[in-house]
């Protein structure tokens, strides 16, 4: 089947949501999403979605962007941050125009909250920034949006999945993606493409993020040539349930929990005395796995599994109730306490990447250091890489980046297909794609894909996890590189085609594999520690070798690395104290 439209969008989370309802206004725009839209990761959100709006008490938008530089360990790319907070505060109230119930303040406006990092006056104290609807934030504003794309007749295409990205040179002219109710491929020839794909935690065994969380846009883009940027750079929330990686959120902290060791002490007051619990997630994380591995653990077997309290028992039942009901229930489910009596046993897991697909402010897809755009293409959202999250992302951060550069980019699309040709795109150009679903389905027998998936994450959240060194990070370079052998030999065990989803996991395991490579590459690549990358062999920042975005290019069994000049021009760079 073929199919033409000016725009594609691929993905229906909050990046994708936004950039099809601004695309759409002005151009033919169709949206692709292997998911049905609102089952998209945007709608496990929970915490919030910060803008400077002051209406607690006293904020400003460049006290905003200082705190995001700040806490992305000045790798953030200075003029995009800027654009962030700013336009935070329209997006938010266009999310609330558009129907998004907020909690309120007793006189009626948009109630809000403390996160991680977020300070008043360049770090004096911590700000109630994050605008919240109870821990369901991300699921309000997937709805919102969803509601809004179905009253402007955006096309939907669900349950496409998206396996190939048709480049000419460096114009973009459409995609590759298999239906999944019948397994037939689709080419959609289109002026413009944007992914706005989401995450891909599942390459760790341990993970906050959704199995459809395969970092697909990336992936696909990768092995057509474009760039990866700064994909070491990958966050552990502190407080994932222990042993299952599900979240719990940091709006706990921000509304008074505590993260407590086996001795009872609020142990954050040493390492961050100014923010304490609420400090940048990559400060936390590695603070909660110190006390483990000093055997101040709940169990204090100084082994990596073992864990420390999130107490909530101070909050209250009404508090736990209005705030924060669904960590309440999740509590209830998975672990049988009720977090207003019990502390809640937690860990850090697998959770955001701060890198993938580089782009400009208008979410053009760029290729070099030089600037270099590919014609047509687009991403946003988790999968892309503005810069505005650094080395590290303060909470409630990803969900404003989706909305600001979504509708960036949305609005750069309409402007783009006014000028741009109609793209030719011969049948041929499925072949490819044909190609490697034809050999997995040929009809031979080989490993099982599970196997691959288990060794991978279990390696990468060994050796690529939050301490890293160049011993153990080239193990697992040997490893992933072992697996992508491997890989070249699977096949499916089921040949049908109506939701293979045999199949389709297979293809998502290309992904990752190839997701676990780079990111692995490059983490090994960077002699220093900054934000989420944290060596032991390499334990301080190092400004005058690292202060650059990292480059990543795959070229078939390799990784070819470049750097690209981080923006500093606003605050130059200085030690982090918190
Ligand atoms: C549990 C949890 C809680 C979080 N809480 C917060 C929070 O409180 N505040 C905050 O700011 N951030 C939070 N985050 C982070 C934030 O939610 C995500 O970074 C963000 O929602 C990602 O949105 P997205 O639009 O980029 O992608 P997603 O919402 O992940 O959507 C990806 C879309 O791409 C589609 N897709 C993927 N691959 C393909 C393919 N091959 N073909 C077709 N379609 C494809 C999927 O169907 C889906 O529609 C949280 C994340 C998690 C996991």
């Amino acid at each position: 089947m073929y199919h033409h439209y000016d725009a594609i969008i691929v993905g229906s989370g909050g990046a994708g949501l936004y950039a099809a309802l601004e695309a759409s206004q002005r151009a033919k725009t169709a949206v692709l999403s292997k998911l049905y839209p609102i089952r998209s990761h945007t709608g496990a959100a929970q915490g919030g979605i910060s803008a400077a709006l002051g209406n607690v008490e006293e904020d400003k938008p460049e006290w905003h962007a200082f705190d995001t530089i700040k806490g992305g360990d000045y790798l953030v790319d200075q003029q995009a941050a800027k654009i962030l907070a700013e336009e935070a505060i329209q997006a938010v109230y266009d999310l609330e125009n558009r129907g998004l119930p907020f909690n309120r303040t007793p006189a009626g406006r948009i109630d809000q909250r403390r996160f991680g990092g977020h300070t008043r006056n360049f770090g004096e104290g911590p700000v109630r920034r994050a605008c919240y609807a109870a821990d369901r934030t991300g699921h309000m504003i997937l709805q919102t949006l969803y509601q809004q794309c179905i009253k402007n007749k955006v096309a939907f295409f669900d349950e496409f999945q998206v396996v190939d990205l048709i480049l000419d040179g460096t114009t973009c002219k459409g995609l590759v993606a298999v239906e999944l109710a019948t397994g037939e491929l689709h080419i959609f020839a289109a002026k413009a493409v944007l992914f706005a794909t989401g995450g891909f935690g599942r390459i760790f065994k341990i993970t906050s993020n959704a199995y459809a969380n395969t970092g697909d846009g990336p992936a696909v883009c990768a092995r057509r040539g474009i760039p990866l940027e700064d994909m070491e750079f990958y966050q552990f929330h502190p407080t994932g349930i222990m042993g299952l990686g599900i979240l719990i959120s940091e709006a706990v902290r921000g509304e008074g929990g505590i993260l407590r060791n086996r001795d009872g002490e609020r142990f954050m007051a040493r390492y961050t005395p100014t923010l304490l619990d609420l400090a940048p997630r990559d400060i936390v994380a590695r603070s909660i796995m110190t006390e483990v591995r000093a055997g101040k653990g709940i169990r204090g077997d100084r082994k990596i599994d073992d864990y420390v309290y999130l107490d909530a028992t101070g909050l209250g039942k009404a508090t736990l109730m209005s705030k924060l009901p669904d960590i309440t229930s999740f509590c209830k489910t998975y672990l049988g306490i009720d977090p207003a009596d019990s502390p809640i046993p937690v860990l850090p897991t697998a959770h955001y990447a701060m890198g993938g697909i580089p782009t400009d402010v208008h979410g053009r897809v760029v290729l070099d250091d030089k600037g270099t755009l590919v014609n047509g293409l687009y991403a946003a959202g988790e999968c892309a890489c503005v810069s505005v999250h650094g080395a590290n992302r303060l909470g409630t951060n990803s969900l404003l980046d989706l909305v600001v550069f979504g509708r960036r980019a949305g609005r750069h699309i309409g402007d783009y297909v006014k000028q741009a040709d109609p793209p030719q795109v011969p049948t041929s150009a499925a072949d490819p794609a044909r190609a490697w679903i034809g050999r997995l389905t040929d009809g031979q027998t080989g490993p099982h894909g599970g196997h691959i998936m288990e060794e991978m994450q279990t390696g990468m959240m060994e050796k690529v996890g939050i301490y890293r060194n160049a011993k153990e990070m080239q193990a697992a370079i040997d490893q992933v590189q072992a697996l992508r052998r491997r890989y070249q030999s699977v096949r499916v065990q089921d040949r049908s085609k109506p939701f293979n989803t045999d199949l389709l996991e297979l293809i998502e395991l290309r992904n990752l594999l190839d997701l676990a490579l780079i990111t692995a590459v490059s983490a090994l690549n960077r002699q220093e520690s900054r934000g989420a990358h944290s060596r032991e062999d390499f334990p301080g920042r190092d400004d005058t070798q690292w202060l650059k975005h990292t480059l990543a290019y795959l070229e078939g069994d390799k990784v070819r690395l470049d750097y690209k000049a981080v923006d500093t021009s606003i605050w130059p760079p200085k030690p982090r104290t918190y």
